[in-house]
């Protein structure tokens, strides 16, 4: 058993394509950004999604970064999101002088709780930020009714959630990342579409389009310039440099064309763990991922929530005995040693929990059938 090959917890999956699209733009002499290959996947994700426009980022705390700009974070302004994320959430706005008031996740789910948002929300609240945590829809009917009612911004972090929907009250499927006012996914290895680092902005709102593609080309109006509509470009506004290079989004073009293969493929891998640990966490007391039945499932991560932090160490040391990697993530961010004096001291017991209980197993398109066969037999006899 334990000289078993190892399974590593993530593996960046190439489609073959990659180099053969590298080499087509260095040969090209095109390096620096928003050429064709920018064009083409800012495009294709358009078309695909119904994003109002899309600008693609090198990363997507970068696109996160952009939103905090857009909707012009002043010091002092509140920002709601939930505790149990990466730091990137909270950073972009953190970086701006902003205050984060954390919300608690939902009791059968790490994203959070939408019915605990309004009691959070105070004349400096500027924005929510909800996380579609494992690709998995937060409540947006919700979300989006309250930032209506109390004139606040909603900006996705999708960072996990490309090629999922939402199902709106009427029965509309929205993909995730085309309802919020803005929102930001990430292209980096360890997601389900990747270019190394890379990120994108959906910019659904009108009025920030124009100025997005200004903040993303260092303040200057070049992309104006270059379609013509000024006769010189010039410095016009605050930005930064937060478009990724040729290099980059030749890359990523790869992996766009071959999106529903891999989609598919994890879909599978995640079916499979769904079945195999089905009846026996049932009947463990083990919580599997939920998919409420306003979401569908792009099958970013398979997790399990066990009943305790010893019981989830002993798995995971179990499995690592096994040669088998699975990780857990996200100490709350109320928690953590930069924040939790700045925190306004509400417990928030279900992040915690979740903190302490969730384990991510192996979840990459090349993992074999046999593999998650070998990953279920050992999770299963360590409990
Ligand atoms: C991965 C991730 C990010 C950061 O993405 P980068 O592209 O690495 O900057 C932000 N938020 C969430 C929820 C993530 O999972």
């Amino acid at each position: 058993m334990k000289d078993k090959k190892e399974i590593p917890f993530n593996k960046p999956y190439l489609t073959g394509k990659e180099v053969h699209y590298l080499y087509d733009s260095v040969s090209s002499g095109k390096l620096s950004g928003n050429g064709k290959y920018t064009k083409k996947c800012q495009n294709f994700l358009v078309n695909s999604y119904g994003f109002g426009k899309c600008l693609l980022t090198t990363s997507c705390t970068d696109a996160l970064e952009m939103a905090a700009l857009l909707i012009d974070i002043q010091p002092g302004d509140e920002v709601i999101m939930p505790s149990y994320t990466f730091v990137s959430t909270a950073n972009a706005f953190i970086l701006r002088g902003a205050k984060i008031v954390f919300a608690d996740s939902r009791k059968d789910h790490p994203g959070m709780d939408e019915a605990s948002i309004e009691k959070l929300i105070t004349a400096k609240t500027k924005a929510i930020v909800p996380v579609h945590y494992a690709g998995v829809a937060c409540d947006m009917d919700v979300i989006m009714d309250l930032a209506d009612q109390y004139n606040l911004f909603v900006i996705e972090d999708a960072a996990q959630a490309i090629d999922n929907y939402y199902i709106d009250r009427t029965g509309n499927k929205r993909a995730l990342g085309s309802i919020g006012h803005l929102a930001a996914f990430s292209f980096h290895e360890t997601k389900n579409i990747i270019s190394g680092e890379g990120g994108m902005l959906a910019i659904n709102d009108a009025q920030f389009q124009e100025r997005a593609e200004i903040i993303w080309e260092k303040g200057t109006n070049r992309s104006s310039f270059f379609r013509g509509e000024v006769d010189k470009y010039g410095w016009v506004d605050i930005g930064s440099s937060f478009l990724p290079s040729e290099l980059i989004s030749s890359f990523l073009w790869a992996q766009l064309e071959n999106l529903k293969e891999i989609q598919q493929r994890r879909t599978e891998i995640w079916n499979l763990y769904f079945q195999g640990l089905e009846t026996w966490a049932h009947d463990n007391n083990i919580g599997l991922p939920v998919i409420p039945s306003y979401s569908t499932n792009n099958a970013h991560m398979f997790y399990l929530v066990f009943e305790n932090i010893e019981q989830r160490d002993s798995v995971i040391k179990k499995l690592k005995k096994n040669n088998i990697l699975a990780v857990f993530h996200y100490l709350s961010l109320h928690k953590s040693e930069f924040y939790k004096d700045k925190h306004d001291g509400r417990e928030l017991i279900e992040s915690d929990s979740f903190s302490d209980c969730l384990v991510r197993l192996p979840m990459f398109f090349e993992l074999e059938d046999s593999q998650i066969e070998r990953i279920i037999k050992v999770i299963k006899s360590s409990i």
